[in-house]
């Protein structure tokens, strides 16, 4: 914990988020531990003592209430239950347990309420440690430190542009992909933390200083798509770029095969009329950069579909003939917007700079620092305090 008492003092000012653990699931009952520090545990009713490092709460749903058993046996009831840590380094570890799923690490607070017949369990953290949370879950264990800057400044700028996303449902942000991925702390990278602590408050606005959409996906396979050809927004930043850093990369690949009589079927349920097709070289199509559609017999259709109707990695592929199949071959992962994890992660093991990573996935962006003011609630950009 050595590294967290580095990174946190000294911190002029703060901004508290409430997130939903586990948002994909119903659970209806859970362990809580307190794996690093003592927790106080309070109901709406009052205090219930305290939750010793080391030790465990089960908490489950009874009817419309909850009912708890400490970790001496003893059980209480409350309609809302808060497990808060005795000091900032505090860590739980949460297990469902109704569904049984694989427990997760998280610091700071956790609050559990009752909503649509289960529980919401609401991690009351930091927004710099959550941004860590995040950082982690989406790279993993294993980047360059100078790749964790990108992705924290990434996160963070979402996570400012969304901050009200759940506000009707009692939160921020959820922990799913609806929001961004959050698995809490559960590999304790150095780097992780250095990388979010060096680029702290550090947001990407546009030229008229809002902040960015800054979508982001696996792998470009050798070039980005404007993000006008996927959503019916446009925006200044997000143009294509040639992308030579994601070739070579683990997604940067894909292929799948499809009888060619399955294909023919397909393309029929699509309205495309292929008559009596006496030469299936038509079928073929070969695609040497990014194309919107697929043209095949008069007919055409979206890339874009075809990816969502398969489910493919990528709307970037070629269509060749090999014996009685249909072979798609795929270039990257993920719908091609904006900066490419695996380039990126290239361009890290290269030694570019985290503000070049940046300026080369999205155009006309600056980096810069936000503020939180208490006093009027408000976000604030601090144009003075570039990077
Ligand atoms: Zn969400």
């Amino acid at each position: 914990m050595l590294i967290l008492l580095l990174v946190w003092v000294g911190r002029s000012w703060s901004l508290d988020l409430r997130i939903s653990l586990f948002q994909e699931q119903l659970v209806d009952a859970m362990l809580f531990t307190s794996v690093d520090g003592d927790y106080s545990v309070e109901t709406n009713r009052g205090p219930l003592g305290i939750c010793p490092e080391g030790d465990s709460w089960y908490v489950v749903l009874r009817k419309d209430s909850l009912l708890i058993r400490d970790h001496a046996g003893a059980w209480h009831h409350g309609d809302e239950l808060r497990f808060s840590a005795a000091d900032e380094y505090g860590v739980f570890r949460l297990k469902p347990v109704l569904p049984l799923l694989a427990s997760r690490e998280y610091l700071s607070d956790l609050q559990v309420e009752i909503s649509m017949n289960s529980l919401l369990m609401l991690n009351e953290i930091d927004m710099e440690k959550y941004i860590m949370g995040v950082s982690e879950t989406e790279a993993g264990s294993k980047c360059e430190l100078e790749y964790y800057k990108v992705q924290s400044i990434l996160c963070r700028t979402f996570a400012l542009k969304n901050f009200n996303r759940h506000e009707a449902e009692g939160f921020n942000l959820c922990d799913g992909v609806h929001c961004q991925a959050y698995k809490g702390r559960n590999i304790w990278n150095e780097d992780v933390e250095i990388g979010t602590e060096v680029t702290d408050g550090l947001v990407l606005v546009d030229e008229d200083s809002l902040l960015l959409n800054a979508a982001f996906h696996s792998n470009s396979g050798g070039e980005t798509r404007g993000a006008e050809e996927v959503w019916l927004n446009g925006k200044n930043y997000l143009l294509p770029v040639l992308d030579p850093f994601s070739l070579n990369q683990p997604s940067a690949r894909w292929r799948k095969s499809i009888p060619v009589n399955d294909w023919i079927s397909y393309l029929q349920t699509k309205g495309i009329f292929l008559g009596d097709l006496q030469d299936t070289s038509l079928l073929e199509m070969h695609v040497k950069h990014r194309e919107n559609y697929y043209r095949v017999a008069l007919d055409s259709l979206l890339f874009l579909v075809i990816r969502d109707d398969l489910e493919l990695r990528s709307d970037f592929f070629g269509i060749s003939l090999q014996g009685d199949q249909v072979v798609l071959e795929g270039r990257g992962y993920g719908h091609g917007v904006g900066l490419s994890q695996e380039g990126a992660m290239e361009m890290a093991r290269r030694s570019y700079h985290y503000t070049a990573i940046l300026n080369y996935y999205y155009h006309q962006i600056q980096i810069i620092q936000y503020m939180f003011l208490e006093e009027t609630g408000k976000l604030q950009i601090d144009m003075n305090n570039l990077p």
